[in-house]
């Protein structure tokens, strides 16, 4: 049993030592102890179903045994920074991740967090091509930092960052875009931004494959193919941010950007990537790779021994546990099971994602779409109240996101499900 600080002493605590700025979900928020695969436990040891993992961080489950045995013995050996010496945890976890890369995407510079690989990935666009310009979508979040908050297109998350160089295209987005799910019609915003916003080159363009902040918003099919067209047609880069989409989430396939049938030159991860331990990457071509010898550059603590190797250890579990098979039983049985409650519910405007990454937008008008931001806020609590907790997101903060560790299984899919149905029938 637990035997530390309570929520309230924490909370005075946070309210007089931590920045003002930090916030967290639930009207009485709980302070969680424990953690075991798809379950949380809080100070009383109540357990909870964890169906957003920690925004999808948590890939093979909280506290995995050879995730965690991993960790701890390299802990016992050594850790220390990435350069000066040689040690082989970051040689090994680069050549397993690269295996995973399609085309000729085999090199890996580690870094610390996603905005960290993000603005990695657009800084050596900008070195490769001689531009500035990046192109990013309305809706997207891809970072905190001056380059990554200027490519995050949603005011929620904008300081009054300058953010030269950056154009933000229409959001491709099936069920609120102008064009619903005509990806060519959207893409042909991003030719627009370059032949009038630009000198007609660009340095790249930058997107998730999946908007996981945005709400999961899915992108208009043929969006991506004829996006990469026009940016590689202006000479530049095609970046795909994998933070959360990445590592099997979306069941069908490895990475985010397969199911578009594109294959992006540089491609940005975290998150999953070390099953909650701080871990970034960005993987790309030899040629791209080359830009960063033109100065010395190193990351401290990028591709330290115990990250890489919790890393090497998530690829293993992913592929024994074939969790990207489970994503894709699982994840296709719960969408099912929220699609029908469609029927049942009007709140319900649509239902969206893929394997476990899985978005319930609510509405309180079908026809209008208008956002049903306080219901969403009563379901999330009593969710909550029933043991089950999913995340919030979208530009109104009204979609359900639900990206739970990769081990959910069907009966935690119906859990949800359930849950979510009584207490949408008490409203
Ligand atoms: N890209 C995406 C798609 C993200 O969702 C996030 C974080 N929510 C980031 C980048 C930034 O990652 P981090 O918070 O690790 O800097």
């Amino acid at each position: 049993p637990y035997s530390g600080p309570k929520a309230a002493e924490i909370l005075q605590k946070r309210k007089q030592y931590l920045s003002p700025s930090m916030f967290y979900f639930y009207h009485k928020p709980i302070n969680i102890v424990d953690g075991k695969m798809q379950y949380l436990f809080d100070e009383n040891g109540r357990r909870y179903l964890d169906a957003f993992g920690g925004i999808a961080t948590v890939c093979c489950g909280h506290c995995h045994p050879l995730v965690v045995d991993a960790i701890v013995n390299q802990t016992k050996r050594i850790q220390h920074s990435t350069i000066l010496y040689l040690n082989h945890s970051i040689a090994d976890f680069a050549e397993a991740l690269a295996s995973k890369m399609p085309a000729n995407l085999k090199v890996v510079f580690f870094t610390n967090s996603g905005t960290e690989a993000n603005e990695l990935a657009m800084m050596m666009a900008k070195l490769y091509t001689g531009c500035q310009d990046i192109v990013s979508l309305r809706n997207s979040y891809h970072g905190n930092a001056a380059g990554t908050m200027g490519a995050t297109a949603q005011r929620n998350w904008k300081f009054n960052v300058v953010q030269t160089g950056m154009h933000h295209a229409i959001n491709p987005d099936p069920y609120r875009g102008i064009f619903g799910s005509d990806g060519e019609k959207y893409a042909k915003d991003v030719q627009d931004l370059i032949d009038y916003g630009t000198s007609g080159h660009v340095a790249g363009f930058i997107s998730e494959a999946i908007q996981g902040v945005g709400g999961i918003v899915e992108l208009a099919p043929g969006y991506l193919p004829a996006v990469y067209d026009s940016i590689r047609k202006a000479g530049g880069l095609c970046i795909a941010d994998e933070v959360q989409a990445g590592f099997a989430r979306t069941g069908s396939n490895f990475w985010g950007f397969e199911s578009h049938g594109v294959v992006p030159d540089i491609v940005t991860m975290a998150k999953g990537i070390g099953n909650g331990i701080p871990l970034g990457a960005v993987v790309t071509t030899p040629e791209i790779a080359e830009v960063l010898t033109l100065r010395n550059y190193f990351n401290t603590f990028g591709g330290n021994p115990v990250c890489t190797t919790a890393g090497l250890a998530v690829l293993n579990v992913i592929e024994k546990e074939r969790l990207q098979e489970n994503a894709f039983v699982v994840g296709s049985h719960l969408k099912g099971r929220l699609t029908s409650l469609m029927d049942k519910y009007e709140i319900i405007g649509d239902v969206r994602g893929n394997g476990l990454m899985l978005g319930v937008e609510l509405v309180t008008d079908r026809e209008m779409k208008t956002p049903a931001k306080v219901e969403t806020l009563h379901v999330m609590e009593q969710l909550k109240d029933l043991g089950v907790l999913v995340g919030k997101g979208g530009f109104y903060g009204n979609v359900f996101r639900i990206t739970p560790p990769l081990c959910f299984t069907k009966e935690d899919a119906d859990y949800l499900v359930d849950a979510m149905d009584y207490t949408m029938s008490k409203m």
